[in-house]
């Protein structure tokens, strides 16, 4: 039988209750437990596909084509494990699914209410995702803080759940801030005890505290806070700002977290296997060379908009004890191709990452010109690719006034254009051609040596494509079209294999990264660097 974990947070937003479930997960993962985490967002858009990155941070996007909230990149990361549609949960997407019901009639004319409906609505999503994965652990995080008004009926959906449930088999985690007051040198627990006391008054007791904290928890705040929010002792955990997040699932561990937790839900406790998680996290803090990669976007300010590439430039550094430090480079600050020139002079390699709309096109451009005249490694994920095509097009091919139909109606050659399927498509959300799907690529292309294979799957969200009618004159002049879709018809892959690091693919290969087993183009593109060195 599953047993259930729920995450809430107190306090304040941003505490990182991602990472805290999934590293969670990790020391599930460790004890050769399966497990799955499970994302309830409160907000009423269907799924984050909509929202600006500014507004929400990256999408993170599924093998089943999900657009989710960038936390399931976190939790596919921690537990090695790939989720699903049935892994995010938004208010929207439960208030879709409950209207719908009404319309065909499903009610047979009950008056329509926030409990029963949605709460059951709620409790199925909850049900569906273990009867899909058949987890021993299912851990549910709430976006949101405790007190939002729109967080309501998933609190009291869990309420339910962990009644109906019983005793042993579910149990809650709070995660809350202890804020430093430098005047008087201590960490308060007394935002943390209110935080409690709300959660209690939605009826929900819970069985273990998360302290997020600069500092140490002295021995007496600790009781303090296990008296206050009757948890016991070893239920408050301290979790202290980490040189890396890969040190959580560590720190949580030392204070016997696993333990506890496994304790409380009546099941065998085994010794952990961290030990390559510890050989990792060693690395990552000690790192014997450093590099700086380049993310030339036009969401730099946010650097959430970018997370699963950061962390994937990183992934693939760690494997070769490498530090890697980005320098967000602004794509609109590179339309002047002297500025380009300086921006990018003190960076060992450059990614042009996702993105839509014509806005820094244009320095994007300039960048990946760049790159390609000056040997700069280069890797360009989706639009980057996209990008490189029209470089190439533009200035070596001479096919002058090359672009995509996304920026420019009617260029004068379309190199990238809108995908036939997507002809007819209406609406935004979920509409565009997402999630995996299979790449040929050509044997001896430096695509094929990295991954070591010529078949690979890979996770898209795209509406343009290449031009077919371009790829001829393109592969003349030098480019090499090295990765396809199975029937031939759709460009995966391109690279210059003159030069020691030049692909760009149509999909996003950040998706599939994990911190110890980094990404094969990824790791094409550091070792270019490290090659160097
Ligand atoms: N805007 C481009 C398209 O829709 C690229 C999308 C992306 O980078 N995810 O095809």
């Amino acid at each position: 039988m599953t047993k259930y974990i729920f995450v809430t947070g107190g306090v304040v937003s941003s505490l990182g209750k991602g990472i805290i479930a999934a590293s969670l997960g990790r020391l599930f993962r460790s004890r050769d437990y399966s497990v799955i985490i499970q994302k309830f967002d409160p907000y009423i858009n269907v799924d984050p596909g909509t929202m600006s990155p500014f507004q929400h941070g990256e999408v993170f996007v599924t093998d089943d084509g999900a657009e989710t909230d960038l936390d399931l990149g976190h939790y596919e990361r921690f537990t090695d494990t790939s989720f699903g549609q049935v892994n995010n949960v938004t208010s929207g997407r439960i208030y879709q699914e409950v209207i719908n019901k009404e319309r065909r009639g499903d009610y047979l004319g009950a008056t329509v209410q926030v409990i029963p409906h949605v709460t059951n609505e709620i409790k199925s999503k909850i049900v569906a995702a273990t009867k899909q994965f058949k987890p021993d652990f299912q851990i549910i995080e709430i976006g949101g803080t405790i007190g939002d008004i729109e967080s309501l009926p998933f609190i009291e959906a869990i309420r339910q759940f962990k009644s109906e449930i019983g005793i042993g088999n579910a149990i809650s985690v709070h995660c809350t801030l202890l804020p430093y007051l430098p005047t008087s040198g201590e960490l308060k627990t007394k935002p943390s005890q209110h935080s409690v006391n709300v959660l209690r008054s939605y009826g929900i007791q819970p069985e273990i505290l998360v302290c997020r904290t600069s500092k140490p928890i002295p021995k007496t705040e600790r009781e303090k806070l296990a008296l206050f929010c009757s948890v016991p002792k070893d239920a408050v955990i301290e979790c202290r700002d980490m040189k890396t997040i890969y040190e959580v699932p560590l720190a949580l561990e030392a204070q016997g977290m696993g333990s506890v937790v496994l304790k409380m839900l009546g099941m065998e406790d085994r010794k952990p296997d961290l030990e390559s998680w510890e050989n990792l996290v060693n690395k990552i803090k000690n790192p014997k060379k450093s590099l700086k990669v380049g993310i030339a976007g036009k969401y730099t300010k946010l650097s959430d908009a970018y997370i699963s590439v950061v962390e994937s430039l990183k992934h693939a550094g760690y494997a070769d004890s490498a530090s890697v430090e980005i320098k967000w480079i602004n794509s609109e600050e590179c339309v002047d191709y002297a500025s380009c020139k300086k921006l990018l002079s003190d960076i060992d390699a450059v990614v042009v990452p996702g993105g839509f709309g014509v806005r820094g096109i244009e320095g994007k451009l300039n960048v990946i010109r760049y790159a390609r005249e000056n040997n700069l490694p280069f890797l360009g994920l989706c639009l980057g690719m996209q990008c490189a095509v029209i470089e190439y097009a533009r200035n070596v091919a001479g096919l002058k006034g090359a672009n995509s139909k996304e920026f420019d109606e009617n260029p004068a050659y379309p190199v990238i254009d809108l995908m036939i399927e997507q002809k007819n498509v209406k609406g935004y959300g979920g509409t565009m051609r997402l999630g995996a799907y299979e790449c040929h690529l050509k044997k001896g292309s430096k695509a094929e040596k990295a991954y070591g294979k010529e078949i690979v799957s890979e996770r898209h969200r795209h509406r343009y494509e290449v031009n077919n009618e371009y790829i001829d004159q393109l592969s003349k002049e030098g480019l090499v079209f090295s990765g396809m879709s199975p029937d031939g018809m759709l460009a995966e892959v391109v690279e210059l294999p003159k030069l020691d690091w030049f692909v760009a693919c149509q999909f996003h290969p950040e998706f599939k990264s994990r911190p110890d087993k980094p990404h094969p183009l990824f790791k094409g593109l550091i070792d270019a660097v490290l090659l160097r060195k």
